[in-house]
């Protein structure tokens, strides 16, 4: 059923990937890709994204750089866990079912460990449920109430709250949020969650969703303001939050920002490498998102290394680890300090030599 994926290693994506399947299963009409990023830290751990791609170098272009994004992102957080991650390719003739599922835990289960899997966009948790009947190689599983695991927005959003304190405590000589302004993109799950600490705290929060009753309703909770969608990249602030998109920071968002602070937890935000340099040229603090963002998956990661050692783990200790964050980014911005280099190029360059690329 999976074949290596030798033609894509001329791939400007390609960053010596350890291993890429590419799945087909005529049965269920499953098409897929595994990409295994490193496993130099641990098994490549990373979500499976359902989606319907333009064409499959698309999908392969996704599941080559987000694998990637997830070595990062789990060497950084200081777990045991490698990156991988998996895309399943849907069209207006193959959408999810129960078979394709049970095709790719089976695909995941023939990788004997290599790869662990869990929700990403498309995924939901009756997914993973689904999945872990062909396979013990996935995470993001129902939990009991006080362990680890589970949803992993809360999580993402409680790291995000924390990296956002410590850029406000680096860049603005602040030690509480208390009046700062953040405009915060996406009213999600993980938004939300970020809006929600950031007013306990009395911070002052101006919200935009593309769907406005969202952005609403979520100002009326935290008192704050909600502007529109296009409104909000260009909205005076202390720190701009993006929770929604990714690669909205290109030349064009970031001439329009108007902000010292970029601490938000969606993924790809830069949307190209050099789109960093912009950044620290306009004199912006930025908190690489694979760093901030790691609340998610440290949580599903220790649900899974604790079942597999059969020993319980409470999201106390989940809490833990996500106050580690913080001292990262720390570490990011006072080394970038020194070097006079962006943060995103410190943190890639920090991630590659903790994955033994240095
Ligand atoms: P979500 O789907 O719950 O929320 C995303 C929100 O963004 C939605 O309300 C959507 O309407 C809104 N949105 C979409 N396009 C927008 C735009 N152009 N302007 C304003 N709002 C827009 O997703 P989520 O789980 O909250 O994730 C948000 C981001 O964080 C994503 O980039 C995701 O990849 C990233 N992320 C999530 C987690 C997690 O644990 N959920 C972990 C790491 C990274």
């Amino acid at each position: 059923m999976a074949t290596s994926g030798a033609a894509f290693w001329t791939s400007p994506d390609w960053d010596e990937h350890e291993r890429v399947e590419l799945v087909h299963d005529r049965a269920s009409g499953l098409t897929a890709i595994i990409a295994l990023h490193s496993t130099h830290c641990g098994p490549g751990a990373g979500g499976t994204r359902f989606w319907h791609y333009a064409d499959p170098a698309a999908a392969m272009t996704d599941a080559l750089r987000l694998s990637r994004g997830m070595s990062y992102k789990n060497a950084m957080a200081g777990l045991p866990m490698g990156g991988g991650k998996a895309v399943v390719l849907l069209d207006k003739n193959r959408s999810k079912t129960a078979e394709m599922l049970a095709a790719f835990g089976d695909a995941v289960e023939a990788l004997g460990g290599k790869y662990v899997t869990a929700e990403d966009v498309g995924a939901s948790e009756a997914d993973m449920v689904a999945i872990s009947e062909r396979t013990q190689h996935v995470c993001g599983l129902p939990v009991a109430d006080g362990a680890a695991g589970g949803d992993p927005g809360p999580f993402t959003a409680q790291g995000i709250y924390l990296g956002i304190c410590a850029a406000v405590e680096h860049k603005l000589g602040k030690g509480s949020v208390n009046g700062v302004h953040v405009a915060l993109q996406g009213c999600g799950s993980v938004g939300s969650g970020v809006a929600r600490l950031l007013a306990a705290d009395g911070a002052k929060l101006t919200v935009a969703d593309i769907d406005p009753k969202r952005a609403e309703a979520l100002a009326s909770e935290v008192e704050g303001k909600a502007v529109a969608a296009d409104a909000i990249m260009t909205t005076p602030c202390d720190v701009f939050s993006p929770n929604a998109l990714g690669a909205i920071l290109n030349a064009e968002g970031i001439a329009g920002l108007d902000c010292a602070i970029v601490a938000g937890g969606a993924n790809n935000q830069l949307a190209k490498h050099g789109d960093g340099e912009a950044l620290a040229a306009r004199d912006i603090l930025y908190a690489p998102d694979y760093v901030i963002n790691a609340g998610g998956i440290i949580n599903v990661s220790l649900e899974y290394l604790c079942r597999r050692e059969m020993r319980e783990c409470t999201a106390g200790q989940v809490q833990e680890l996500i106050s580690h964050i913080p001292r990262r980014l720390h570490e990011i911005w006072q080394e970038s300090a020194t070097s006079g280099e962006g943060a995103h190029i410190v943190a890639d360059r920090m991630a590659q030599k903790l994955i033994g690329r240095g």
